[in-house]
């Protein structure tokens, strides 16, 4: 017998209206290209993305259409991303940092019709349309333009979007639209092969910001002040901008402005409470307050994902600043929430050094996300936090196949199990500890080594500002780990020889590094969304470096 409840539509329209309702006077603020904040309150965002709607409808946009968007995190990409999957087309965006044939690949292939960019993208994109690519099936670039000039930047056909939404009449009535119905689509950023596009459900983004206002998730409440650093661009900036309208937190957008100086200031100015990015975004950041006065004090949690946050950097902003560290991991192709490293009543009773250790790990699952490890043989591994194996997740915000992309669906078990190549253990208690993608994995006569464990233990020594570990081919041991490090500009560098002794404290001998091994570079490359890219250190690698 079925059950007697009603079935109202789980989207993003009724997000927007409520917020519109019981938040209409709860402030959107965002840096803008000069430097300069915008206000703006909810109740203004629903007038125009009413009109946007109205625009985007006039531009002959049909649903299912793939509407796309090259802008930072700002006031007009919190209007795209709710008037396009509320009128039933699919929000397409685009990542602003990627090489020219991943950005002319996915615009092709997800057959864009209309691209939003920020102005100070015209000049990368104008090429194109000069020598009269279209980057696909694109129709029409609209030009977000603080001044209103966006037809005179540079793109050749361009509109404006402010002149465009002036003269646009509002959309009558929201159109029907189901749960199901396609409204995101992202490629994955590319890290360690080329881009695969997640087609999300209005039902999937709908849950997924009830699940992160939970108190043990992401914890946005309406009395919130937050700051997402990671990009709108890029895995829906783990949600954020569709939890804080559903929860009602104000939200502070730092637009193109993400170093040290310019986040504290914004933090300081609009008493930031919660902030999210990945840890090289909040390594810079930590090294300007070191220097620099600034009230950071409003700051109650700063989420940290994307890649392994450092222990040493969580113990950092605890014990000199008072902030707590709360690790998550996700994926694009989880919407991308899967786990939060919260404390249990149990661990809150464990001293201040083993609670940090277990914000190192990536946490318990979220409610509504299941997790399994599965070894090579396809066997269910124990949850003792010492069996390694490959990270499953299934969840109703979790992708069941990537968009039009026949050849790479195996990860999609015929079981609902989706193979996320994340390696894991899990403890007793539930806690995930990624230890390493499959793909960075190093092994070493037979036995594997973790580079993410190593990264860790290696930019815990004070010398180090930042380090990666790649594996390099070895006669006798099949594999050797080649550590990768910035010195911290602040104290003299270390020897090789002192950091293996350091490395030496937790990995056994064969394990450690050999001393010709650790190479001192200015900068580990960083991927388009902030990544240690070790496809470009093994590739500098193998050109001889
Ligand atoms: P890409 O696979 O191209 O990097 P995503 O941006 O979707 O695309 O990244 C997802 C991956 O990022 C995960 O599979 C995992 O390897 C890594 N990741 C995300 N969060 C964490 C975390 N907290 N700790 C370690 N790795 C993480």
């Amino acid at each position: 017998m079925d059950g007697l409840m009603m079935n109202t539509p789980l989207t993003l329209q009724e997000i927007l209206e409520r917020a519109r309702k019981v938040f209409g006077e709860q402030e959107i603020v965002s840096r803008i290209e000069d430097g300069s904040l915008h206000r703006t309150t909810y109740s203004q965002l629903h007038t125009r993305v009413l009109k946007l709607m109205g625009l985007l409808e006039r531009l002959g946009i049909e649903p299912g259409d793939r509407v796309g968007t090259f802008a930072w995190n700002s006031y007009r990409h919190l209007e795209l991303y709710f008037a396009i999957p509320c009128l039933g087309a699919v929000l397409h965006t685009v990542n602003v940092r990627l090489p020219e044939d991943q950005l002319r690949h996915i615009l092709t292939h997800a057959e864009t019709r209309v691209l939003f960019v920020d102005r100070c993208f015209a000049e990368t994109l104008a090429p194109y349309f000069a020598r009269g690519e279209r980057l696909g099936k694109i129709e029409q670039v609209i030009v977000l333009d603080d001044h209103g000039n966006g037809a005179s930047q540079g793109i050749e056909g361009a509109l404006d979007y402010e002149t465009l939404l002036s003269e646009a009449s509002p959309i009558r009535a929201m159109p029907t639209i189901r749960d199901e119905q396609a409204a995101g689509l992202c490629y994955t950023s590319g890290t360690t092969g080329s881009p695969k596009g997640v087609l999300y459900s209005h039902r999937a983004y709908w849950i997924h910001s009830l699940g992160s206002t939970g108190v043990d998730s992401m914890a946005v409440s309406r009395t919130d002040a937050m700051m997402p650093v990671v990009p709108m661009f890029h895995a829906n900036a783990w949600g954020f901008p569709y939890t804080c309208a559903m929860a009602g937190a104000k939200q502070v957008f730092p637009g193109q402005h993400l170093l040290g100086r310019p986040l504290a200031e914004l933090i300081e100015s609009e008493r930031v409470t919660l902030a999210a990015g990945v840890p090289t975004v909040w390594n810079v950041l930590l090294q300007h307050l070191r220097k620099n006065d600034h009230d950071v004090s409003s700051l109650r949690n700063m989420i940290v994902g994307g890649s392994a946050a450092p222990v040493s950097l969580i113990r950092a902003y605890k014990e000199e600043l008072g902030i707590t560290i709360t690790h998550a991991w996700g994926m694009t192709e989880t919407t991308p929430v899967g786990c939060c490293s919260r404390l249990k009543s149990t661990s809150l009773a464990l001293d201040e050094d083993d609670q940090i250790e277990l914000r190192g790990k990536q946490g318990i699952p979220v409610p509504g996300i299941d997790v399994k490890i599965e070894g090579d043989d396809g066997s269910d591994l124990a949850w003792d936090g010492e069996q390694v194996g490959e990270l499953c997740v299934r969840g109703p915000w979790v992708a069941r196949s990537y968009y039009e992309d026949e050849e790479r669906q195996s990860v999609f078990a015929a079981d609902g199990w989706f193979h996320t190549g994340d390696v894991a253990t899990i403890d007793v208690n539930g806690y995930i500890h990624i230890t390493d993608r499959k793909k960075d994995l190093i092994k070493s006569r037979g036995e594997w080594i973790s580079s993410v464990d190593m990264e860790n233990v290696a930019m815990a020594h004070p010398g180090v500002l930042e380090a990666a570990v790649t594996g390099r081919p070895d006669a006798l041991r099949d594999e050797v780990p080649v550590l990768w490090v910035v010195a911290s500009p602040e104290v003299p560098a270390p020897a090789p020889a002192d950091l293996v002794a350091h490395l030496g404290q937790r990995f056994a001998q064969w394990q450690l590094p050999r001393l010709e091994d650790i190479r001192f570079i200015e900068a580990i490359p960083k991927t388009s969304v902030g990544k240690f890219d070790k496809k470009a250190l093994r590739r500098r690698m193998s050109e001889g470096d």
